[in-house]
């Protein structure tokens, strides 16, 4: 038997910052404050066995989100699993940038397009309850996740369309459109590593120059904005200069292109 506080700094050993906290945190059923509550407890034989096979998977290449099966986006905890992306931090830039195009005070008529786990949808949700949220995903698995999340956090203001970018929402007009689609080319060798070997490729990959979803995003956008209407959509740090010529060639004007915390391109808006 050895200590909680003494078995984690063990653990934290070749891992990134957090996962040890998460794995041990998801071994116990509790949750991170208990742990450093109870940093001198004795680990028990079974808890302890638990521990270490969420660790090898980890070891092994395993993201923590498909492990615990939980990942916190903005200010939610949601499920996630293989069939949608694990949300990433650099999305939450495109959510700030929405809500500051949403005003709180009217009703409102939002998209996101390949809502994934629903992160993006959900976000907004919460932020602005008198908007009505469509989140569409070619992917019924991953839509049952976002639903699922949806009613977990008592969101009654998202639905859900199953089909490709905007094929399940013809006729609709929005006045905030938002995605983070794959942006990766086909060919990238990051695929072929790390956490990115464990998610959907149909999440990840778009094409040769990875702009395939981009290109059928952009170009329908505008029939589906109301007037003063914005599309945001995240992208790779070297895509700011094809997104924006993108969105020009479909019409939309305003054309900008956000950074993330690291100062590289990420968000561009239209
Ligand atoms: N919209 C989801 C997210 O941001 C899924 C994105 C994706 O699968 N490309 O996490």
């Amino acid at each position: 038997m050895a200590r909680i506080d003494s078995i984690l700094r063990d653990a934290r050993a070749g891992l990134e910052p957090g996962d040890a906290e998460l794995l041990l945190c998801h071994a116990l059923g509790r949750s991170r404050s208990w742990l450093y509550a109870h940093g001198d407890d004795e680990l028990d034989t079974a808890s302890a066995a638990t521990f270490e096979a969420l660790l090898a998977r980890r070891h092994a290449g395993e993201p923590v989100a498909y492990i615990t099966g939980r990942r916190g986006f903005w200010s939610l905890d949601l499920q996630v699993g293989p069939a949608t992306l694990v949300p990433r931090a650099e999305t939450e830039l495109l959510v700030e940038l929405a809500l500051q195009r949403l005003p709180l005070d009217r009703p409102l008529h939002v998209a996101d397009l390949g809502t994934g786990s629903g992160a993006i949808a959900l976000a907004i949700a919460s932020e602005r309850p008198r908007a009505d949220v469509l989140a569409t995903d070619a992917s019924a698995a991953a839509l049952d996740i976002a639903a699922a999340n949806a009613r977990a956090l008592s969101l009654g203001n998202v639905g859900f369309r199953h089909g490709d970018w905007f094929a399940p929402l013809a006729g609709d007009r929005f006045d905030l459109i938002a995605s983070n689609p794959p942006y990766i080319a086909e060919d990238d060798a990051h695929l072929g590593r790390g956490d990115l070997r464990f998610e959907p490729a149909s999440a990840l990959a778009s094409g040769a120059d990875g702009l395939d979803a981009i290109r059928v995003i952009a170009a329908a956008a505008p029939i589906h904005l109301l007037a003063g209407g914005w599309l945001l959509v995240e992208h790779g740090f070297d895509q700011g200069e094809a997104v924006r010529a993108l969105f020009r060639a479909a019409g939309l004007v305003s054309v900008d292109t956000a950074r993330d915390l690291e100062q590289r391109d990420r968000v561009t808006l239209g």
